[in-house]
């Protein structure tokens, strides 16, 4: 069985640790590797060779650096299939959905290439007589990038192109569930013939976090996970100093007026609700349905739901893959339960599936669950799994309180054919990320991913000019040069 290592100043190096995961596969539960639980020490090894590449990888014109992003679009397209299975292998999702996750890494690589551009200062002639004055954008050392299970090789993506690309040095934390995309990726960082350092990856979970986020050398911390988790680092990181972006969990509602087209709207919220097995921070997760709409709308996302084929995620035709592991689907299942003692209908029942040639996989079927109560737990908890709960309102105002009364604030999105609803919406939704006819509103890799509330921790976020704005401090120089020392031009 294969022990991942380490990637330490150039080097791939195994961990000190005598503790190892199995990494599995949830399709069919086998064990595909084993990640160490790195230590304090190994991160400290990390963190001294990434301040030594620092001082010269900085120096380095931005120009050149971005050379090493151009090569790894190249190789991340060249290894596009192979890096694809690796994270069905590891994830559950399907063939497709890896490929659209790889996708939107790729274009963060895109977006960086823009550094030079992307991180210009600015400046003022004669602030003052003779005098003038100037904001430039300079690196800020060894930053830090821990990530979450469900999109191993995008999410990594909305931080450390910019970083390094800015003239920072960066350690990553992959999730210790799916560690394997981010080794594989490394290795194509490394065929980049980027300096030693410059990126260093470092596996393990919370023993490394916190040697991360104590650690006095690393200057800031981007995070994506869970909304406890990101509260966690947000607090422990910028207590030890350090700028922080923590972007957390969510409970998406989408809202769908009666003017809406009812075959478009279906599809797209069954794919956004049971997409990726619903393990996404943007699946909608509620689905409220304003007036005359509701028992069409029922209807044919039951169906939408029956319909769902749902297997393995390598395999032809699937359209649904696993959970992440067994915690995770006792955790969905048990969840569901409380929707039910909550007083809601079970529409739709995906738990317990028989999913043929995959008995040891960790499957939930799509779920509905019908007139949940607004102020419920269910309403208001992150299930993160294929389960949509079904609200009603009268009117587009009471459906947007519904939407607003939400502790979340990661995505809302409505579904209609009504400009003034949908501008009403825009304005008024408190979501980062509005949908309007979109299931899952994803910004592309050149706007920020702008969740809010408690999806987010933080004041900018990750991907574009906010990841550059995160990854470079400010420097104001104010200049005079006295004519008379200039006088022998
Ligand atoms: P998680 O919070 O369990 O783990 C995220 C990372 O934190 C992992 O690398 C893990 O090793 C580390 N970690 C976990 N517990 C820790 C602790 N106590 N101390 C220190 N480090 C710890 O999240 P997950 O289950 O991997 O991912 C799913 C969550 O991520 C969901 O809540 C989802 O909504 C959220 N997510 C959010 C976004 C977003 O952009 N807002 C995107 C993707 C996922």
């Amino acid at each position: 069985m294969e022990q991942l290592q380490n990637y330490i100043a150039g080097i791939w190096q195994k961990s000190e640790t005598a503790d190892y995961l199995d990494v599995i596969n949830p399709a069919t539960n086998d064990v595909l590797a084993e990640v160490p639980l790195s230590l304090a020490d190994d991160l400290d090894r990390a963190v001294t060779a990434a301040a030594e590449a620092f001082t010269s990888w900085r120096r380095i014109p931005a120009t050149q650096r971005i050379q090493y992003l151009f090569k790894l679009k190249t190789l991340l397209e060249d290894n596009r299939d192979t890096l694809a299975k690796t994270i069905t292998e590891e994830c559950g999702k399907t063939l497709k959905e890896s490929q659209g996750e790889l996708q939107r890494a790729i274009e963060n690589v895109e977006v960086a290439c823009g550094i030079p551009t992307l991180m210009q200062g600015v400046n003022s002639e004669d602030i003052a007589r003779g005098i003038d004055e100037m904001m430039i954008r300079q690196p800020l050392g060894v930053v830090g990038v821990i990530a979450p299970f469900n999109f191993p090789a995008m999410i990594p993506f909305w931080f450390f192109p910019y970083a390094i690309a800015c003239g920072n040095t960066c350690i990553i934390k992959p999730s210790e569930k799916v560690p394997q995309t981010m080794q594989q990726i490394t290795a194509l960082i490394h065929q980049t013939g980027l300096p030693a350092g410059v990126v260093n990856l470092v596996h393990g979970s919370k023993t490394v976090v916190d040697a991360l986020l104590d650690h006095r050398t690393v200057k800031a911390i981007s995070f994506v996970g869970s909304s406890p988790v990101a509260r966690y680092i947000y607090s422990r990181a910028a207590k030890a100093g350090k700028r922080v972006q923590c972007q957390g969990g969510a409970k998406n509602p989408v809202v769908i007026l009666p003017d809406a087209d009812l075959e478009m709207t279906t599809r797209i919220v069954a794919d956004s609700a049971f997409g990726c097995a619903g393990q996404r921070c943007l699946a909608a997760s509620l689905a409220i349905t304003v007036g005359s709409v509701k028992a069409d709308f029922v209807d044919a996302i039951a169906q939408a739901a029956q319909q769902r084929i749902v297997g393995n995620g390598l395999d032809e035709g699937v359209q649904m893959g696993a959970v992440i592991n067994q915690g995770s689907c006792d955790r969905i299942q048990s969840l569901i339960q409380t929707g039910i003692d909550e007083g809601g209908k079970l529409l739709v029942d995906g738990r317990n599936p028989n999913v043929s040639g995959y008995a040891q996989g960790h499957f939930v079927r799509p779920t509905l669950l019908q007139d949940i109560p607004a102020e419920g737990e269910i309403a208001a908890t992150e299930i993160f799994g294929p389960v949509l709960g079904l609200l009603h309102a009268d009117t587009l105002d009471d459906a947007i309180t519904l939407v607003n009364q939400s502790r979340w604030g990661n995505m809302a999105c409505l579904f209609t054919n009504s400009g003034a609803a949908a501008r009403k919406f825009r304005y008024e939704a408190d979501a980062g990320n509005i949908g309007i006819n979109i299931g899952v509103a994803a910004p592309m890799a050149f706007f920020p991913f702008s969740g809010w509330k408690e999806s987010f921790y933080g004041d900018l976020h990750g991907q574009s000019q906010h990841a550059v704005e995160f990854f470079t401090q400010t420097k104001v120089v104010v200049e005079r040069w006295p004519k008379e020392w200039s006088r022998q031009f």
